[in-house]
């Protein structure tokens, strides 16, 4: 599939014209998506003219090792940081192709209690035959395993590991594990696919985050096709927004709830993923993934302004108007009951599950369907032709915890 991204993300690279090294391909083969590298058959690489001059792939030197093309391996990343008297290695799944081409890498569980991500790098990763791949796809399923192993999204310190990137080799704790995780694995990456969850209590639609006011960030989102395509720089010390800073053009897919592995949720990412692997001229074979053009997206949080009991009315994925209820919040007490309506027309892409809330707690997520030359307009601090009133009551929901 021939995309601007091809040759944007593939301008950069030096392709070694090296004789590749005996693949071999460790990687499982576990429930292939149709249409991807390991459903179809293995044929010629398709896309930009870089890739398609059939090029081989040399050694990757990643995490002092080195991985001939063709093969699988699994690495290990370690932040050097002792909580328990031990340091902790990290797995890093590697699948270096036998054709030269980016280097795309996924990273997730940056929140260690959001499980969806784990699942999708671990599907690409072993769904991927590294022997007809061109490029290279680095997977980092349980980046925060601190809190991973205390089903918590915070560090041991309590600090949000998303918050300190690119880090500082002599910071806090937290500072420290971001910038070894920045040195050592991110700055060999040419493209970064970082995946999230809703936050605690909070549920996801399927949906890109990304600064559409940089073009390679925007073309690495086109890639994905037909998804929920929402604009933000990122918050401050994301690992998104750090990469984005470094020249690495990174978005974020945000997937579902934390604590839960969402089937479905999961499919879509992987499949969001895949058609990213096509787009970038990764995959074999010459008949493209279906692929679609994702939806331009501005959103805002709508919040609770009574506390109490939270049951939500809505479903995620609904297209609501302004007055639709959403949900109704009781007060467990004196039963009083305050429904929350709907204040702009659009589509739910996130929501609180039902919960006890405080009265300024974020509840829905809506978005407004809009077209690229508004998120420019946006991206570029200028006033806005979509919807009135958007502007004033825009709401991110970043102090909540978001991405
Ligand atoms: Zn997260």
């Amino acid at each position: 599939m021939y995309r601007p991204v091809t040759l944007l993300l593939l301008a950069g690279f030096l392709l070694a014209a090296c004789t590749p090294g005996e693949a071999s391909n460790a990687s499982a083969l576990t429930e292939p998506v149709p249409g991807t590298a390991a459903a179809s058959s293995g044929s010629q690489p398709v896309a930009g003219p870089l890739v398609g001059s059939g090029e081989g792939a040399s050694e990757l030197a990643l995490l002092d090792r080195m991985v001939p093309p063709g093969s699988f391996r699994q690495l290990a990343w370690s932040a050097g940081i002792s909580f328990e008297g031990t340091s902790t290695d990290t797995p890093v799944l590697v699948a270096h192709g036998s054709g030269a081409g980016p280097v795309l890498c996924l990273t997730a569980a940056v929140h260690g209690d959001e499980l969806n991500g784990i699942e999708i790098v671990r599907r690409v990763l072993h769904e991927i035959e590294p022997g007809s791949l061109s490029g290279t796809v680095v997977g980092l399923p349980i980046v925060n395993l601190h809190g991973f192993r205390r089903g918590s999204r915070y560090l041991p310190d309590r600090r949000d590991l998303n918050r300190f990137f690119p880090g500082n080799a002599n910071g806090s704790a937290a500072s420290r594990i971001a910038w070894s995780l920045f040195d050592n694995v991110i700055r060999h990456c040419d493209a970064l696919v970082d995946i999230h969850t809703g936050s605690l209590n909070r549920t996801n639609l399927p949906q890109l985050r990304a600064d559409l006011s940089n073009a390679e960030v925007r073309d690495l989102s086109e890639g994905f096709g037909d998804i929920v395509l929402l604009h933000s720089p990122g918050p401050d010390g994301s690992l998104r927004r750090a990469a984005t800073d470094a020249g690495i053009p990174a978005v974020t897919l945000e997937a579902g709830e934390p604590m839960r592995v969402d089937a479905a949720k999961v499919n879509e990412g992987v499949a969001g993923v895949f058609r990213l692997l096509d787009a970038l001229g990764m995959l074999p074979g010459d008949s493209p993934l279906p692929a679609g053009e994702p939806v331009y997206y501005r959103s805002s949080w709508i919040r609770a302004d009574h506390g109490g009991i939270l049951l939500t009315v809505t479903q995620l994925g609904q297209r609501v108007e302004i007055g639709d209820v959403l949900g109704i919040v009781t007060d467990p007490v004196s039963s009083e009951q305050n429904i929350i309506y709907a204040t702009i027309s659009g589509k739910v892409v996130g929501m609180a599950l039902n919960q006890v809330v405080m009265p300024g707690f974020a509840a829905f997520n809506i978005a407004v369907e809009t077209d690229m030359a508004d998120v420019s307009r946006v991206a570029a601090g200028r006033a806005t032709e979509a919807g009135p009133g958007l502007q004033s009551s825009w709401d991110d929901g970043l102090s909540d915890g978001e991405e």
